[in-house]
């Protein structure tokens, strides 16, 4: 059987200077690592149940019918700094599929080999960050957190050149869109205000039907970006590379390059080897999450009529980020906390918690699972010095007793706050050190665990440990 996929490519039918059309450039022995079963049936996808062809599909050697391959263009702002001409430099989209609930999807092969935005990159992706990506995606996916997903990934027969000769691999995203942040910049720079409005129609109509024109899409990005670093605050993730370009309008994570999960909890924690000076370090991604939507609302003033009077509703919708961030992440600090009423003193106690947990040097998801059970006195394991927990313990067994709702059902709503599992960077490390070496094992079973972040398993017991001392990983690295 040959690969059926319902195509509808919307974007392909924007207009030419939107993007680039290329095919992705063949690989000499392509193998499939992995195949996204559910996700390929939630897409409606017919895929081949042979692992050659599924390698030529996902490899790019083979493009399925009513596939349009482009390389989408856009700018953005890297660390603060402008680009003015970013894009697909190493990816390239098959198309957008309509799946059976009528929901919309980009396909997209990362790795896919050169197009006209690669600068000086070759275009390719090599393992690592491949299956780096396919885990924390997917992860996430499972965690509730907004996010592109994994639906394949190959090793391709070739061998890339980065710090040394790593292998090959191709990384199959799937994403409610590509629209990003630098997308609407890049036009905006250019002064062209027709194609500003088209990919405002065109991302109007995708992902907020009920937004109305430019202020109403700004406010739409603003909530969808406070709910979605809300979310990713409450896991302990990092996103690592939080440029404009790595934004997207629906409000989805993208771009797993250097992102990471702590560990020991500290507010001020940076994974990214090239994140020098903390730009995008954990407690830092509200901020900077209201520094790219002032981008965003910059690049929509020259689609409005009186600029000065939308200079002024734009400042105030990009102000009101922060207290709209702050409201979503209140509610999912009292949601780890099996808060169901509100009082005045929930946030400070919360935030005292987490001022605790730095400073005794508590794990971030070990502290608040602990939390949720009969025995939240357990949590002080979790502090590598438990003093700092304890006179916070007696302020929490008092505020729960002004709970109204059982214990029982507190905690059974706590469990889904507060993961038993996160992708911890050893064991993501340890997943592709050993599929360099051949032996996907380790990949296979830590994908598997992570499907069901929320059940505590004895056979994972070893996968929600922290790291020892010898096992942190203390840096990441952008996925190129
Ligand atoms: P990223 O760090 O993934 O957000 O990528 C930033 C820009 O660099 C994007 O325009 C990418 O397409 C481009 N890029 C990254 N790696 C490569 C590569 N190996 N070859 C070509 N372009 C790349
Ligand atoms: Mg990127």
């Amino acid at each position: 059987m040959s690969a059926h996929f319902p195509f509808d490519n919307s974007y392909a039918r924007l207009p030419e200077h939107f993007f680039t059309r290329q095919n992705p450039v063949p690989v000499a022995q392509p193998r499939l690592i992995a195949v996204n079963e559910p996700l390929a049936e939630r897409l409606g996808l017919d895929l081949p149940e042979d692992a050659d062809a599924l390698a030529q599909l996902f490899s790019g050697n083979q493009i399925p019918d009513g596939a349009a391959p482009l390389a989408q263009v856009y700018a953005g702002h890297q660390f603060g700094g402008w680009s003015q001409q970013l894009g697909d430099g190493r990816a390239v989209m098959l198309g957008e599929v309509v799946a059976p609930d009528g929901a919309r999807f980009d396909i997209q092969l990362k790795g896919a080999g050169q197009t006209p935005y690669s600068r000086m990159g070759d275009g390719r992706a090599w393992l690592g960050p491949v299956l780096r990506e396919y885990i924390i995606s997917e992860a996430m996916a499972a965690l509730g957190i907004p996010t592109t997903r994994a639906l394949a990934a190959v090793e391709t027969g070739e061998i890339v050149l980065r710090e040394g000769r790593m292998p090959g691999a191709i990384f199959t995203r799937v994403a409610s869109s590509h629209i990003r942040v630098g997308t609407f910049q890049f036009f905006a720079a250019r002064g062209d205000t027709e194609a500003l409005q088209a990919l405002l129609d065109h991302t109007i109509a995708r992902h907020y039907p009920d937004a109305e024109g430019p202020a109403g899409l700004l406010d739409a990005a603003i909530g969808a970006q406070a709910k979605l670093i809300a979310a990713w605050m409450g896991v302990g993730f990092i996103h690592g590379v939080m440029n404009t370009d790595n934004m997207t309008l629906s409000g989805e994570t993208i771009d797993y390059g250097p992102c990471a999960f702590m560990d020991t909890y500290h507010p001020e924690m940076v994974f990214s080897s090239i994140d020098q000076f903390g730009r995008y370090a954990y407690a830092n991604q509200p901020q900077i999450g209201a520094w790219n939507l002032a981008q965003l609302a910059t690049s929509l003033l020259p689609l409005m009529p009186d600029r000065d009077a939308a200079i002024e509703t734009f400042t105030e919708a990009v102000n009101g980020f922060a207290g709209r961030f702050d409201a979503e992440w209140h509610s999912v600090l009292a949601a780890k906390l099996g808060l169901a009423t509100v009082e005045d003193g929930d946030v400070a106690l919360a935030f005292d918690l987490l001022n605790r947990m730095t400073q005794g040097g508590a794990d971030f998801t070990r502290t608040f699972r602990a939390l949720s059970s009969p025995t939240p006195e357990n949590a002080a394991s979790a502090f590598a010095a438990p003093a700092a927990f304890e006179p916070w313990l007696a302020e929490y067994k008092a505020r729960l007793s002004r709970e109204t709702r059982p214990e029982a059902e507190r905690i059974e709503a706590m469990l889904p706050a507060n993961p038993a599992l996160i992708p911890r960077n050893h064991r993501v490390e340890e997943a592709i050190q050993s599929a360099v070496a051949g032996d996907y094992a380790p990949f296979n079973r830590l994908n598997a665990a992570l499907a069901d972040p929320f059940t505590d398993r004895p056979d994972i017991e070893d996968l929600q440990l922290p790291p020892t001392e010898d096992e942190r990983v203390k840096q990441t690295f952008c996925g190129t």
